[in-house]
């Protein structure tokens, strides 16, 4: 360990803890559900609300604030002297899933609103510093109400036209610009330039850590993700005298297909996850035989050949389910994201903070899809989970024990305020001594 460790200041470990209790009780508050979680869509009114909070917190803590064409929300908090200074992001997303729980995504708004909060105070004490700091909310990472998911990192990184995002479309048919509008958060602002580095905390979402009794982990890898969108079509009928030989039902075939992608895991143990997790009905009545059916389609993998090779035969067994139920088959989208390694010299930082911070941190995988996957080979780019409590999520009951919460901050804490004294250079920061 370069850097030197030391023990944090208790009264300001209080604090902290104690600040970021409040703010995500306060993001909890929009789209909160009876069952203690959150049901706050892309874009809905209780994403506006979360969304006037952040723009609050950025304000309060002596940052300015820029919406983009696409919604995403920047804090910045000018840190270094003068104007056109490195920057240092760090952020998650607001939006969420359909009864979902209260951190996904919001605690790594929430720790990026704090550390601003800490930098901006630091600098007023007369720290100084070389990069400046910006903290982001990105817009319809979920891909719940929109898809696809990672929609506004990857429109700020080019990956998408701003024109075509806004033109997504959810389904009740309503586009993502409109929505926007709607809420007052169609932007018109300069994004940011590219930041130096972009860091990323987020829950685990599942249970390695809390297996492990780490409370800190350091993601070296992602594992690769195949989407599809398949649309079977058939003959809509009546399900009473049309004749059981003629049918040509759309959903039976989703039903093949369904059960085909779920056996096709069993094939490789702990190696392949599947799943189909959305499924459109159409007409969707009791008595009509359905005429077209949607489904979403998802693959995962760690190593890239089986993901290769699961792709292959999902295909296949798409086209095998479309034929026994005698309907049509079409691929309407498809998206492939590789397994890849995330920067040596972050994850090394992360690591180095975590020890700093009285940690010692886990190198281990992301299976789900993060913003901070989207910076790949564009800048350094880092991700710190945090244990989640038996490993629930996407789900109400999600929850992270104060203590690992807190814990997180501080390391996020620590890396950003040494990133933003070495002008956002990962490899620089990794040995300087801890603030
Ligand atoms: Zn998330």
């Amino acid at each position: 360990m370069r850097s030197k460790s030391s023990t944090p200041d208790a009264g300001q470990a209080s604090t902290d803890r104690a600040g970021l209790q409040d703010l995500l009780a306060r993001f909890s508050a929009c789209g909160a559900t009876p069952g203690g979680g959150v049901t706050r869509l892309c874009a809905s009114s209780a994403d506006g609300a979360a969304r006037d909070l952040f723009g609050q917190e950025v304000r309060a803590a002596g940052g300015t604030l820029r919406i983009d064409a696409v919604g995403n929300q920047f804090g910045l908090f000018a840190l270094a002297e003068g104007e056109g200074a490195p920057l240092v992001m760090m952020g998650s997303h607001l939006d969420s899933q359909v009864l979902a729980g209260r951190l996904d995504g919001t605690y790594g708004v929430a720790v990026a609103l704090r550390v601003g909060d800490g930098l901006m105070r630091a600098r007023r004490a007369g720290k100084r510093f070389a990069a400046d700091f910006c903290a982001v909310n990105w817009t319809n990472e979920e891909g719940a109400r929109f898809r696809p998911s990672l929609l506004g990192s990857a429109t700020y990184l080019g990956g998408h036209e701003a024109a075509d995002a806004l033109g997504v479309r959810d389904d009740d048919g309503m586009s993502l610009g409109d929505a926007l509008a709607a809420i007052g958060y169609r932007g018109s602002d300069p994004a940011p330039p590219r930041p130096a580095c972009y860091l990323e905390a987020h829950v685990e979402q599942g249970t390695v850590l809390e297996e492990a009794g780490r409370p800190i982990g350091v993601v070296g890898r992602n594992w690769g993700a195949t989407k599809i969108e398949a649309v079977f079509t058939g003959a809509q009928a009546h399900t009473g005298p049309g004749r059981m030989e003629r049918r040509r039902d759309a959903l039976l075939a989703a039903a093949y297909a369904i059960a085909e992608i779920r056996a096709m895991a069993e094939g490789w143990p702990g190696l392949l996850h599947t799943s189909v997790g959305r499924i459109q009905v159409a007409p969707n009545s009791a008595n009509v035989v359905a005429g077209r059916v949607e489904i979403s389609v998802e693959l995962r993998s760690n190593e890239d050949a089986i993901l290769a090779e699961a792709g292959t035969r999902a295909d296949a067994l798409l086209r095998a389910a479309a034929d026994r139920a005698g309907t049509d088959l079409t691929i309407a989208g498809r998206s492939e994201r590789p397994s890849r390694a995330l920067p040596e010299a972050v994850c090394r930082l992360l690591a180095d903070s975590a020890a700093s911070t009285g940690h010692e941190a886990l190198r281990m995988d992301t299976v789900a899809g993060h913003d901070a996957l989207s910076f790949l080979g564009i800048c350094p780019t880092g991700l710190v989970f945090v244990p989640s409590i038996a490993g629930i999520t996407h789900n109400e009951a999600e929850a992270t024990a104060p203590d690992d919460l807190a814990a997180g901050l501080a390391v996020m804490r620590d890396a950003a305020e040494r990133l933003c004294r070495c002008g956002g250079d990962p490899a620089a920061a990794c040995g300087e001594a801890s603030p």
